[in-house]
């Protein structure tokens, strides 16, 4: 550090603070020392706390901030000649937010945190000053991250895009042998000799089984690159959606039954039918019956119910809820679980199987529900006081659709 004698302070830190008068500023400049560092010293360290203000007179040094642990120090602007160092830290009484260190040699004028706040308290024009000055830092620096976020919102979209195309040719790709090969086995069952042997016949059934299973998981993945684009149009036509309700509950009652988990329907009357695609909202049902079912332990009960409702808007619509007795969901996940490929828990330690209790699945199930919502400008949540394996305190998940789609 070498002291610099013959220096303009007051007209330095006019710069700075533009508003006061010449004797607060020769006030000022007397209580200011004037300093000089080499390049690389650091001046400020975030989360360290110091006793100096400063204000730049020549060269120039950077502000730099820890992102995270991944990402670690990112430069957030320069600063040179005019501008403050430290004033913020010091009227908050905190901890240095980020770390300054000079590029080239810098000279300061250096002011110590007592004799900054005495000013401060004395001089109502400077404290103004000061204020604004740190309110425009704040905004620079709002405008800073808000152009970070959305370069990185930018650059994460594009890499969704790309899984999604991912997996798109991986579902397309592995579509066609598996019909084949589901055809080849369905060809050798039907043989005679498979046919009398019930040993080879028990191996054929489970090929097939997984085969099939295998299918249902290529078709989800489809059906979510299909359904995760924004641009999803739907072709509404009317659905009995009493009638689809009850045929996707007799879909899964027979393996519902072997898990001793009691479905029940409670449907009011009055429920309409709606205008929609009944596809996609039958395999929205579909995706929360077998959770349902996957996330209560054997012995336990699944209640679908429908009724008609008036939606935001005025707009009337219909209401379907399925709620079970299972392992529950903690608040933290309640948005979460729509994302695609989002799972709570350890998912290594799942078992497999698609209805077997907290069987392992691909996470894409509620991804769909909710981009089926969406298609038909409704909305899906969930509501569960928490996860508890021991009490077992249930889901309900909550599926609004309008009876007619937004055109
Ligand atoms: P998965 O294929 O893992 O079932 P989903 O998208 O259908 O994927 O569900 C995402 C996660 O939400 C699941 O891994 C599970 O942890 C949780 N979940 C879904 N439905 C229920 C439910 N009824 N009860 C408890 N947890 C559930």
């Amino acid at each position: 550090m070498n002291e610099t004698k013959s220096f303009d302070k007051v007209s330095l830190l006019r710069l700075a603070f533009n508003d006061l008068a010449d004797d607060e500023l020769q006030e000022m400049a007397d209580l200011t020392e004037i300093c000089t560092y080499p390049p690389g010293h650091v001046l400020c360290r975030e989360g360290a706390y110091e006793d100096i203000f400063y204000i730049i007179a020549d060269g120039s040094a950077s502000i730099s901030k820890n992102i995270s642990e991944q990402e670690g120090e990112r430069i957030l602007r320069n600063v040179v000649r005019g501008d403050l160092i430290g004033e913020m830290a010091l009227i908050q009484n905190v901890a240095r937010s980020a770390t300054v260190r000079t590029l080239t040699d810098l000279t300061v004028l250096e002011m110590e945190k007592k004799d900054f706040e005495a000013m401060l308290s004395r001089s109502p024009s400077m404290a103004i000053n000061i204020i604004r000055t740190t309110l425009n830092r704040m905004r620079e620096n709002d405008q800073i991250a808000i152009q970070v976020l959305q370069t990185t919102n930018k650059v994460l979209r594009q890499l969704d895009r790309n899984k999604l195309e991912f997996i798109q040719v991986a579902a397309h790709e592995l579509r066609t042998p598996l019909t084949v090969l589901k055809g080849y086995v369905s060809v050798l069952g039907s043989s005679p000799d498979i046919k009398a042997n019930a040993a080879l016949g028990e191996v054929m059934s489970g090929i097939l089984k997984g085969a099939d299973r295998m299918h249902e998981v290529v078709n989800t993945m489809l059906d979510v690159t299909r359904i995760d684009n924004e641009a999803l149009k739907i072709a509404a036509v009317p659905v009995p959606l009493k009638r689809v309700i009850a045929d996707v509950v007799h879909d899964f009652s027979k393996t519902a039954a072997e898990r001793q988990i009691e479905i029940v329907l409670e449907q009011d009357a009055a429920t309409p039918n709606i205008n929609g695609d009944p596809t996609l909202i039958q395999k929205a049902l579909h995706h929360l019956i077998v959770n349902a079912i996957k996330y209560t332990p054997d012995g336990g009960k699944v209640t679908l119910r429908s009724r008609p409702i008036t939606m935001d808007k005025n707009t009337p619509g219909v209401e379907v809820s399925v709620k079970d007795t299972g392992i529950g969901m903690d608040a933290e996940h309640h948005d979460l679980v729509f994302e695609k490929f989002y799972q709570v828990g350890v998912v290594a330690i799942h078992s497999s199987g698609k209805t077997t209790f907290k069987g392992g699945g691909p996470g894409l199930g509620l991804a769909i529900v909710r981009g089926v919502a969406r298609a038909h400008g409704g909305k899906v949540w969930v509501e569960s006081s928490g996860h508890d394996e021991v009490n077992f305190p249930g889901s309900t998940f909550y599926l609004q659709l309008p009876i007619d789609p937004p055109s």
